[in-house]
């Protein structure tokens, strides 16, 4: 370990470094990653690997995404100043909180509570007023605030969910690991157009599957 390894500005560096090299490059998703501590999301045993590019364990057998892959995603997304967003797998509410920075609102839903909870009470503290979290089963969307401009599903699905596909506004993009749990599967963006979905193939990743119906905590 190098000396002044813990300098949190040093940190810092190396993190953005690090996704720059990782091909995140957009401005605006690299500033709202240096506002936004990660350090804050881990918690536990594996906090002190919080700032390295690798997925971590959270509770609820569930993981927060590998800190490039989220920075990609974004990127990919290109959420506006104007939009509202939808996330679906809110998870430790990382993803949610670069969102809130580069968009007017962003839903999140988990279908664990106790996962919605935590990052709640974590948005408060960091005074992120324009993400709404709530318990739901994400694969059937959010009927009550739909259409939206980009979804963004951090869970992966074998197919981008119907109702997700429907409460794409026309010109929306969503972006949506798609595959088996179990194997390598393809991040992919679809665009909705005028008369359907253009869909574009960005990379591999992994990511836990999109369950359906609400855990059990
Ligand atoms: N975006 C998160 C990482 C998500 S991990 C972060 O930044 O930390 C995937 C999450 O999707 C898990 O928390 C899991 O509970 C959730 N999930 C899986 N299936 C779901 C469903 N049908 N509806 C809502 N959330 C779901």
């Amino acid at each position: 370990m190098t000396e002044g390894h813990d300098d949190p500005a040093e940190r810092k560096m190396r993190f953005l470094f690090q996704l720059r090299s990782r091909g995140v490059t957009d401005p605006r998703v690299l500033a709202s990653m240096e506002k936004i501590d990660r350090g804050l999301f881990v918690r536990g045993q594996f906090a002190d690997r919080a700032y390295e590019d690798t997925p971590l364990p959270i509770p609820c057998g569930q993981t927060i995404s590998q800190p490039s892959v989220v920075g990609l995603m974004t990127q990919s997304l290109q959420p506006g100043p104007r939009d509202t967003v939808l996330e679906i797998g809110t998870g430790s509410g990382y993803q949610a909180a670069i969102l809130s920075g580069l968009c007017r609102r962003v839903y999140t839903v988990d279908r664990h509570r106790r996962l919605v909870t935590e990052a709640e009470a974590i948005f408060r503290q960091l005074g992120l007023h324009n993400i709404t979290a709530q318990v739901a089963d994400g694969s059937r969307g959010l009927p009550d605030q739909a259409p939206f401009d980009r979804i963004l599903v951090t869970a992966a699905a074998e197919d981008p969910p119907g109702p997700l596909l429907a409460q794409l506004k026309i010109g929306g993009i969503m972006v949506v690991p798609v595959g088996q749990s179990d194997a390598v599967q393809t991040l992919i963006r679809v665009t909705r157009t005028e008369t359907g979905y253009d869909y574009d193939e960005l990379r591999q990743v992994r990511f836990v599957p999109l369950v359906e119906g609400l855990g059990p905590t």
